[in-house]
């Protein structure tokens, strides 16, 4: 960058003395006008880098008084803005776990301490939060008294609650999976062990195993499904589908199984102004699982003689698929629950007609997969109603 024309060193020479020395001034001065735009530049940019992190930044000097919080620090913490900055951390902070590894780091020599803490998150709730603290020492020196510590924040609440829906999900899984394999190796062996039992008998065992065999069956099919839903919308194969067309389909699947219980199947279509259409884009496959599922249920929740209706209607743009059973309804507690994986109301009977457990969470991914939702309404002792919504594109 080049001086003002006045402060031109070529010109000094040419000049008086206190000319001289009053030019070299402002030529100093100038430069110096120049490093403080400079520092404040770079300080208005480390302050951008701070409020743009997701991290939370809090500095304090030797005094445990804080210097610096950023935006992130503030709100994970839930700190108070008006009395933050130029108060001791024990007061502006009030999180002791925090404050004690600030005060650790300052007193010891270990250099950097992390603790994973958990905290009354600002918005209610847990809030897990990894606090890492590093001392401020004067550039240059590795050790030596600190000046200081930096905490920087990490909320990990997400992470840790999606591990533990991992280790769950996998603790399920391989608990569903151990009952039919130790039932069917069961029947195996007790028929190899055996070989004068009666006809009639081994023909109880092979039946068991392959009740379990059918329900191993139904749960990989079911899982391969959630996997495959999993992976997000671009596994969909989508194509024009005619949802009445399947709820037809569905209902002509489910009629033995209905039949055999007296229950009547029933389908109801809205017309709005003569002819609507369902037809909607998505993946033939995955709906067709969703809507059978929901059918499947309502019938196997259904008492003897009892009616399943479905119910299919378009509001605009968006197709709604209403099943409603008059069966057993399930608990108000229960209602918000049933759409996690592996939740059931009644597992030894859910099981026990080869339930996998994973349906209605099939029928959630499908919907959330198609841009819909699912909902339910439900009535102890009285039925309840599974509404898919889903919109034509
Ligand atoms: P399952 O294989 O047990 O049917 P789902 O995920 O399909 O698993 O359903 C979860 C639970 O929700 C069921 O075990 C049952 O308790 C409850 N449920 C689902 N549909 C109905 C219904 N139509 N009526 C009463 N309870 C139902």
């Amino acid at each position: 960058m080049t001086p003002p024309p006045d402060t031109d060193p070529l010109r000094l020479p040419l000049l008086g003395r206190n000319a001289a020395a009053e030019r070299l001034v402002r030529e100093r001065t100038w430069m110096l006008e120049q490093r403080v735009r400079e520092l404040e530049r770079e300080r208005q940019d480390l302050g951008r880098i701070l409020r743009g992190l997701g991290e939370g930044v809090i500095a304090v000097d030797r005094a445990g008084i804080v210097v610096h919080a950023n935006p992130a620090a503030i709100s994970m913490l839930g700190l108070d803005t008006t009395s933050l900055l130029g108060s001791h951390m024990f007061v502006a902070i009030q999180q002791p776990g925090v404050c004690d590894l600030v005060e650790d780091v300052m007193r010891g020599d270990e250099g950097r301490l992390v603790r994973e803490l958990v905290i009354e998150g600002p918005a209610g709730g847990d809030a897990v939060l990894v606090v890492s603290v590093r001392p401020l020492r004067k550039a240059g020196s590795e050790d030596g008294e600190a000046e200081g510590a930096i905490a920087v924040v990490r909320d990990v609440t997400e992470l840790r609650r999606l591990e533990r829906a991992r280790q769950d999900f996998f603790g399920n899984v391989s608990h569903e999976l151990k009952t039919p394999v130790t039932a069917i190796r069961g029947a195996i062996e007790t028929i190899i062990d055996d070989p004068d039992m009666t006809d009639e008998v081994r023909a109880r065992f092979l039946d068991g195993a392959s009740h379990h065999a059918m329900r191993l069956s139904a749960l990989v099919t079911d899982l391969l499904a959630l996997a495959r839903l999993e992976e997000g919308p671009g596994a969909l194969q989508r194509t024009d589908v005619d949802v009445a067309g399947l709820v037809g389909e569905v209902l002509a699947g489910a009629e033995s199984t209905a039949g055999r219980r007296d229950i009547v199947l029933e389908l109801a279509v809205e017309t709005i102004d003569g002819a609507p259409t369902f037809t909607v884009q998505g993946d033939e496959e995955a709906l067709r699982q969703a809507i059978g599922n929901l059918v499947d249920n309502a019938v196997a929740h259904s008492d003897e003689g009892g009616a399943v209706r479905v119910g299919l209607a378009r509001t605009g743009e968006v197709v709604r698929i209403a099943v409603q059973d008059n069966g057993s309804g399930i608990p108000e507690d229960a209602v918000e629950r049933v759409f996690e994986r592996f939740y059931r109301v009644d597992a030894a009977r859910s099981r026990a007609r080869g339930g996998t457990g994973i349906g209605l969470s099939i029928v959630k991914h499908v919907a959330q997969a198609h841009g819909g939702s699912v909902g339910v309404e439900s009535d102890l002792g009285v039925g309840s109603t599974f509404t898919l919504l889903l919109p034509v594109s």
